[in-house]
């Protein structure tokens, strides 16, 4: 019986050591990686690495010359998401950790190791393209196959008590399906979180474009109204020259409106790049100017002369500044004014972002980033919940105050760049 419950706990032991980097993967890296893509690929490498050096340390004793572990379970995993170039550094790995050195079973484990890093690769591209379903039947499937043929080497080349042989495929098997599992769940959670922000900037586009439009027409009116008044009239030269003076500039305002809101909507493929937050809110402001003026609001900010430097996506910061700016302008019901300052603080850019508008409650602030929390009717609830996200991606820091009836005062705190760009 002692046996046996030692047993089981250097099992525990195992699963939890194969479970463990997942766990770190979710609450420490998602959120970092979109910075560090390069890190990206050396955290993918060190995770599963992490689980099998750590399951080789502490395997279950078997007989004194054959240690058993569930180290086939992340490099199965590895070989199947990562391929060959994955496979191969593990295996690297693997082979010069002195742990290795344990009886004669260290070579049939060896052996299987890198038998699975010769063929199982050769499914990634089917695996990767599979289902849910599929993906779990194949894992397990060639857990099964791993553990197998582990044991029948070892009972044909070492002489070992086959007792536990078939418990341990058993629990092999099973340690693959949760993992997978879990595996895929995170993937997908990965997914998603992108396409709610996408979705959500769809949405906040639509909301928008009634605004745009309105003021694109103002000034296709005008000119229009130019063009009519100088076909009626016979004007003096100098008269016509400045009416086609105000045409050209109105259709000018027009042009700017509709090319800034197209390209807030395109999304492409962003990077990390050095990034100026006068010139990005000065962008952000732009679209929104329409918006707020259809809603009797003013914007005022103080940026001349204020350059200061940060490390982010572009299109994020400015889905950021938008979903914020566009909350402040919403809080305002009658006419007010939004205020963005623009100050450093040490190694720090600090955004004031403050309005005039309905205000909050301690608790209502304190609810604001929780997914589909709105008080408006055509609200998704989705926007403040970006803000923190993208926020926190770039290292920075998201204070509220807010007086119901009074306002509501944002304060965002990012880290400054380390470097400037060469040709500022
Ligand atoms: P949505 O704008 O779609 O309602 P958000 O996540 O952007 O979703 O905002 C959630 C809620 O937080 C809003 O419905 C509103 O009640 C409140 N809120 C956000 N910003 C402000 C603000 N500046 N002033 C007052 N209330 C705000
Ligand atoms: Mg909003």
């Amino acid at each position: 019986v002692s046996r046996l419950s030692e047993i089981i706990k250097e099992l525990l032991l195992n699963v939890f050591f194969v479970i463990f980097p997942l766990f770190v993967y979710q609450m420490f890296w998602i959120d970092k990686k979109r910075n560090y893509p390069k890190w990206d690929r050396v955290v993918i490498f060190l995770f599963p690495l992490s689980s099998i050096l750590l399951c080789m340390s502490f395997p279950i004793t078997f007989s004194s010359s054959f240690h058993f572990d569930l180290r086939q379970i992340p490099f199965i995993l590895g070989c199947l998401y990562g391929g060959y170039p994955l496979g191969f550094g593990l295996l690297i790995g693997i082979s010069s950790y002195p742990f290795l050195l344990y009886g004669q079973g260290v070579y049939i484990n060896f052996l299987v190791i890198c038998l699975i890093c010769l063929v199982v690769p050769l499914l990634k591209s089917k695996f990767s393209s599979s289902s849910l379903r599929k993906k779990t039947m194949t894992t397990v499937g060639i857990s099964i196959l791993s553990a197998s043929s582990t044991m029948i080497f070892a009972y044909l080349f070492i002489d070992i008590p086959h007792l536990f042989s078939a418990q341990f495929i058993g629990v092999q098997a099973f340690g693959m399906w949760l993992i997978t599992y879990l595996v895929e769940t995170l993937r997908t959670n990965i997914r998603l979180k992108d396409e709610i922000i996408k979705a959500e900037k769809i949405n906040v586009i639509s909301q928008l474009a009634a605004s745009i439009s309105h003021e694109v027409r103002n000034p296709l009116t005008s000119t229009k109204g130019l063009i009519q008044l100088m076909n009626q009239y016979d004007f003096p030269e100098e008269k016509k020259k400045e009416f086609l003076k105000i045409a050209m500039d109105e259709l000018d305002q027009a042009q700017k409106i509709i090319t800034d809101f197209l390209s807030m909507a395109k999304t492409k493929q962003d990077k990390t790049d050095i990034l100026n937050v006068a010139e990005e809110l000065r962008y952000v402001i732009d679209v929104l100017c329409p918006y707020a003026k259809m809603n009797a609001v003013e914007i005022h900010t103080d940026f001349i002369g204020k350059n200061y430097w940060i490390d982010g996506e572009k299109q994020k910061l400015h889905q950021c500044f938008i979903n914020l700016i566009k909350n402040c302008i919403e809080s305002i019901t009658d006419k007010g004014t939004v205020h963005v300052k623009l100050s450093n603080l040490q190694d720090q850019v600090l955004i004031d972002i403050r309005d005039t508008g309905c205000g909050m409650t301690l608790d209502e602030v304190q609810r604001l980033g929780t997914p589909y929390y709105s008080t408006k009717d055509n609200g998704t609830g989705l926007g403040m919940m970006i803000v923190f996200n993208i926020i926190k991606s770039i290292n920075g820091q998201l204070d509220i105050e807010s007086k119901k009836g009074k306002g509501t005062r944002f304060f965002i705190k990012l880290p400054l760049a380390l470097t400037k760009p060469l040709d500022s």
